[in-house]
């Protein structure tokens, strides 16, 4: 099936009342865990990377963007469902250029660290060179808090103030809005509520499809009632890397078994398979998580 744009697939989920899933990889089998669920459940989906984690500084080998675009395009033009290709919050505008060269149909600039008119000028630039390219601009408004690991908050946030990303949306033309209501990213092991009133009011003000990073620490039971606050993407990234890590750290603790053959444990593809074994485990809660976007069905 071809690469689906992002707003058709978010206008799609608005009109109908559900919510399209980001459900964040870093390699191949991880996104072809997301792909599996998705055909699966019958969902729309939308696959990607994490540009802050590709375009770090800090990475001891640097990265490629081109591999992975390359990886997407082909998983999306293979599988069987609607799917859009998004570069995640990349800290710098030209991992977004390269990732738009690289066949990313949906970009997010993270920006939260400029100045309010840095943030603007930049996102206005993107927006132009995306938009001439056919691809989706998704921006944040506020902050979200970051959780430490430990139950307490590594960063703070700042909540998104209606009136701001309603001027933010008019002033750049940015196709879907990350909002700050409550959600925290990388949270695990507990769950916050939404503000439902910060929501609503954001809503009212602002047109274009919301977005609600931190999906893997949300209360799932409150989450699909954001549906309904027009919220029509909800970004899921912890939630992969924990199923994937349980899974190996089974393998890991089973005596005797790391000295099984290691073409057994490793490429083999058999019941031993470390990387099958971790697709399955991330497949199924990914495939857990759409039943609570209420995407399965949709595509
Ligand atoms: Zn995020």
């Amino acid at each position: 099936m071809a690469i689906v744009s992002m707003n058709s697939l978010l206008r799609q989920a608005q009109q109908h009342r559900y919510m399209v899933g980001y459900f964040e990889s870093w390699n191949l089998e991880s996104l072809l865990a997301v792909v599996d669920a998705a055909e699966h459940t019958r969902s729309p989906v939308i696959i990607g990377f994490n540009g802050g984690f590709l375009d770090n500084p800090e990475r001891s080998v640097k990265e490629n963007i081109y591999h992975y675009g390359a990886l997407g395009i082909t998983v999306a033009r293979e599988a069987g469902i609607p799917i859009c290709l998004l570069m995640n919050e990349a800290a710098h505008p030209s991992t977004l250029l390269r990732a738009i060269q690289a066949g990313f149909n949906a970009i997010m600039y993270a920006g939260s660290h400029d100045t309010p008119e840095e943030l603007l000028e930049t996102t206005r630039y993107l927006v132009r060179t995306a938009h001439a390219c056919s691809v989706a601009v998704e921006a944040e408004a506020g902050t979200l808090p970051w959780a430490d690991g430990h139950g307490g908050l590594a960063e703070n946030g700042r909540a998104t103030d209606p009136d701001e990303a309603s001027a933010f949306v008019k002033e750049t033309s940015v196709d879907a809005l990350a909002v700050s209501v409550g959600n925290v990213h990388v949270l695990e092991g507990s769950t916050v509520s939404l503000d439902w009133e910060l929501l609503a009011h954001i809503h009212r003000k602002v047109s274009v499809p919301l977005v609600l990073h931190g999906g893997t620490g949300i209360d799932r039971h409150a989450l699909r009632e954001a549906a309904g606050y027009g919220v029509a993407k909800v970004n899921v990234g912890t939630l992969l890397k924990r199923a994937c890590l349980d899974s190996w750290s089974e393998i890991f603790r089973t005596p005797g078994r790391l000295e099984d053959d290691p073409h057994a444990l490793l490429g083999g593809g058999g019941k031993q398979d470390m990387n099958r074994l971790a697709r399955e485990r991330m497949a199924e809660k990914v495939a857990n998580f759409m039943e609570d976007l209420g995407s399965t069905g949709k595509a």
